[in-house]
């Protein structure tokens, strides 16, 4: 595989909120192994044949012409692990030879992935999103039946990685109480860093969240400091 085979499915050329202090290009990759019903990628994710395809030439001429703007790329979906045999790995290499700055965003499936860019030192940062406590009640939240060692593993490699990181939960009513939080924080004790991302209940991939309102801003703090019993940098993200 070439990197020019990659799928891509959207592409942001500047960006100044995907990565804190950093000026990135998104690039949006197709198709997820999840199905978290508060999912606001549906069609990157059900109907990914739907959207354009964005050219990788088009993307690398973009961030060539670019290189004194933007700092990094940030690679999200869907799932970028599923493109792991798909052009995805020698498509950041490619990334790592115009020296810009690497964000991967991941569900935490695939660990392999990870070990593999982290000892190619093709990574500088990793959002893993931790959708629940991790035992029987992830499945939930992920709409699928979830291997839990692997999202395991990957939790361990990112916090062992060396290279800097954050794990980040949706905090969805009748989903996720102060009880699943708390296991949850548990499990990623010490981390360096835990977003609370606030869940907005429009365009959800399950449309009978729509009329799910999102916990008030105080009940989020009321989590957060809970959370900070485990991990000391716990930050809210979202009104
Ligand atoms: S992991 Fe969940 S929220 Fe993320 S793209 Fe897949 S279905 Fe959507």
């Amino acid at each position: 595989m070439a990197a020019s085979d990659l799928l891509i499915k959207g592409f942001l050329e500047t960006s100044f909120l995907d990565w804190d202090g950093k000026i990135v290009s998104v690039v949006f990759l197709p198709n997820c192994n999840f199905r978290c019903p508060f999912c606001h990628n549906a069609a990157l994710v059900l109907h990914p044949d739907t959207l354009a395809g964005v050219p990788v030439g088009r993307v690398i001429a973009f961030l060539k012409e670019h290189t004194d703007f933007i700092d990094g790329v940030c690679v999200t979906g869907g799932e970028p692990a599923l493109h792991a045999g798909r052009g995805l790995v020698e498509f950041i290499a490619e990334l790592k030879k115009m020296n810009l700055l690497v964000k991967l965003d991941t569900n935490g499936t695939d660990p392999d992935l990870l070990e593999r860019l982290y000892k190619d030192k093709m990574l500088d940062f990793v959002a893993m999103d931790v959708k629940g406590p991790l035992d029987g009640r992830y499945d939930k939240l992920s709409g699928v039946k979830s291997d839990l060692a692997k999202i395991k593993r990957s939790i361990g490699l990112i916090m062992d990685s060396g290279v800097d990181y954050e794990f980040r939960t949706t905090i969805v009513p009748n989903l996720l109480y102060d009880r699943d939080l708390e296991d949850l924080a548990k499990e990623i004790k010490g981390a360096k860093k835990f977003v609370l991302q606030q869940f907005d209940h429009r365009d959800t991939l399950d449309p009978s969240l729509s009329n799910c309102e999102p916990y008030s801003a105080e009940k989020l703090k009321e989590m957060a400091e809970i959370s900070g019993r485990y991990v000391k940098n716990v930050v809210i993200r979202g009104k």
